[in-house]
């Protein structure tokens, strides 16, 4: 079947914080520009995540550039609020997002790159690829995983606590998700929680306005030249919201190492045995690039080599969002305003 084919100087692929705020400064640098994103409504992944959820900050320090997100009254803002803010966020500087309109690969088309959809062909001059983590969940493969007979799940299946409710519930996972999970379903279920390595808990007073600040203070030196003083992993990983911070002080925050293998109904380590009736594997994301595949650049390591946020074997490319790899808190709502202004810097369209 014949698609037709649109001409266009900057394609983005992906509307959530990234696909905005790349659109954002590609409408003040006056570009003609579409962003394509395959969700039927506005959010990224936002939507998506449990409704429980809330930022690890403040409204003031989730800003996307040029209008802040407005306050929420009652401590760190949930997922709607963000969902809220990013559905006017786009009515408010009319940016040009069409969807649901799924992006299947892109491709070398002479002097321009064909961002092939499910609907037409765009002929690009320019791509900033923003397609997030969320549809890459990351699920590690252990012995026996097959034989279990209980539930497994992975964070992005996961809604609500009252699922669980009266279930022996193993939890997998050492990073802020398998915190809150772990802090939520203990007060209706039996948790365990299990680490690769022991979990990093950050100081109290350490929230995403910290962060944020170590984060830019990388930036900086990066950019001055100067050594790499590490970025907010650095500091740890768990943010002791309130909610993790009570489990602490129930005491149900206190991590085993990882199992060896799932057995029928349960996990073990060596010759110790665990009934569990599910597992959650809150064990992360990588990087949604499958898009991208016909261009052959990715490394070993599942990401793209980039030089700023531009790929180096295709210099007509841009990644933006995925993690600190394409600009430092490139991956957080305040920090990919500060990525993607470099990002479109970057573009060189009067080539
Ligand atoms: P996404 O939000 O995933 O948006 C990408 C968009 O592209 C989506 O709409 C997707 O459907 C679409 N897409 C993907 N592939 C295609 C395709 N082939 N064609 C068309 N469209 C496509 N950050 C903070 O700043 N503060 C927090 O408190 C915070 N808490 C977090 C808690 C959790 C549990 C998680 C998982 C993340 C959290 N983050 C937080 C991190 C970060 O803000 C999110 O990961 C964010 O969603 C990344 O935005 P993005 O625009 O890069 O990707």
């Amino acid at each position: 079947q014949q698609r037709s084919v649109t001409d266009m100087d900057v394609v983005v692929i992906g509307g959530g914080q990234a696909g905005l705020a790349a659109g954002y400064y590609l409408r003040r640098a006056g570009h003609r520009f579409v962003i394509l994103d395959d969700q039927p409504v506005p959010g990224g992944a936002w939507p998506h995540t449990w409704p429980s959820l809330r930022l690890f900050s403040p409204a003031e320090f989730a800003a996307l550039p040029g209008w802040p997100m407005p306050p929420w009254p009652d401590g760190f803002p949930p997922a709607s609020h963000v969902v809220d803010y990013f559905t006017a966020y786009e009515e408010r500087y009319d940016l040009p997002i069409k969807r649901p309109v799924r992006v299947t690969g892109v491709d070398r088309d002479g002097q321009h790159l064909a961002v092939t959809t499910n609907q037409r062909i765009w002929r690009a001059r320019r791509v900033i690829s923003a397609t997030g983590t969320w549809q890459q969940p990351f699920w590690p493969l252990y012995p026996g995983a097959r034989e279990f007979t209980g539930r497994q799940l992975h964070t992005v299946d996961y809604r609500q606590p009252s699922d669980f409710a009266g279930a022996r519930v193993v939890i997998v996972g050492g990073g802020n998700s398998a915190a809150q999970l772990v802090a939520e379903i203990s007060t209706v279920a039996t948790t365990t929680w299990v680490t690769t390595r022991p979990p990093r808990f950050l100081a109290d007073d350490v929230d995403g306005r910290v962060l944020f600040q170590v984060a830019s203070e990388r930036a900086a030196a990066i950019a001055a030249g100067k050594p790499d003083p590490g970025g907010p992993a650095s500091l740890g990983d768990i943010v002791m919201v309130p909610e993790v911070r009570e489990a602490r002080d129930r005491g149900v925050l206190q991590a085993l190492p990882m199992f060896d293998r799932l057995t029928r109904d349960g996990v073990a380590w060596g010759n110790t045995v665990q009934h569990a009736d599910v597992i959650v594997w809150a064990t992360g994301f990588r990087p949604a690039l499958a898009h991208l595949r016909p261009l052959r650049l990715r490394e070993h390591d599942g990401t793209i080599a980039v030089s700023g946020t531009k790929a180096l074997k295709e210099p007509r490319l841009h990644l933006l969002g995925y993690g600190d790899w394409t600009g430092p808190g490139s991956a957080t709502i305040l920090g990919v305003g500060r990525t993607a202004k470099a990002a479109v810097a970057q573009l060189d369209l009067d080539d």
